[in-house]
């Protein structure tokens, strides 16, 4: 079977012709104006469309095969998604820019953004972090997630709103910056080295129990937290 170019999704095949889809990485969903009619230039060339995705990322849809490697070099940034089995983004709310926030959560998210971007995972798997517990970016439906309140982050896991809907359970709270950043960690480091490939971590925490990822999380965030 021909492979199809890289960092592009296939589009529905209409007529027998085939378009792909390219979305780059935007770092929280913070972009530059410059850098924004940079992306409307190079869409506008290959003649894409533009969308804007529901996980805070502009897509360029409509690309013809030849011209997915040409508009990635011309963009000159870098693909959202690195892997279907990986971090696929972090979802942060204005947090510092809104009056309702509790934490300013932003410097956080973005810390966790650089850490995870395109980390491997058995699965896609999303963050989201945000500055209050009205979630604004359904942060309660990720994978992981990291919301402020009055006396700090709670963190949640295993929320998904996709094909097999599931509520988050919640690790712990009243956390401190540094703490909820451990704690992403921990859970990441717990999912990626005992899940089977394939299982979502909601799947994961329903197959071993919550108490027992909930316990051998702790220990890893524990150990963390002393370093
Ligand atoms: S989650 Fe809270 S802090 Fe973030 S945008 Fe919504 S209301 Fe504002």
């Amino acid at each position: 079977m021909m492979k199809g170019p890289q960092y592009a999704v296939l589009q529905k095949i209409r007529d027998g012709k085939k378009t792909y889809g390219i979305t780059p990485r935007i770092s929280g969903g913070f972009i530059k104006p410059d850098q924004l009619i940079h992306m409307a230039e190079v869409a506008k060339k290959y003649k894409g469309v533009i969308k804007i995705t529901s996980g805070q990322r502009i897509a360029i849809l409509g690309l013809e095969a030849e011209d997915v490697d040409k508009a990635w070099k011309d963009l000159g940034m870098e693909p959202g998604v690195l892997s279907a089995y990986s971090v696929k983004n972090v979802e942060m709310c204005p947090a510092s820019f809104c009056k309702r926030s509790k934490q300013n959560s932003l410097k956080l998210g973005m810390r966790i953004e650089k850490r995870f971007y395109g980390a491997p995972t058995p699965n896609r798997t999303k963050i989201g972090v945000v500055g209050c517990r009205n979630s604004c970016t359904s942060a309660y439906a990720k994978d992981i997630a990291v919301i402020g309140d009055i006396e700090g982050y709670r963190v949640t896991v295993g929320g998904s709103a996709g094909f097999h809907p599931r509520l988050p359970d919640m690790i712990d709270e009243k956390l401190s910056e540094d703490e909820a950043y451990h704690m992403v960690e921990a859970v990441y480091e717990y999912y990626t080295k005992e899940a089977e490939m394939g299982e979502k971590l909601g799947h994961f925490i329903d197959k071993i129990s919550f108490e027992k990822f909930k316990e051998d999380v702790m220990k890893i965030f524990q150990e963390k937290i002393k370093e």
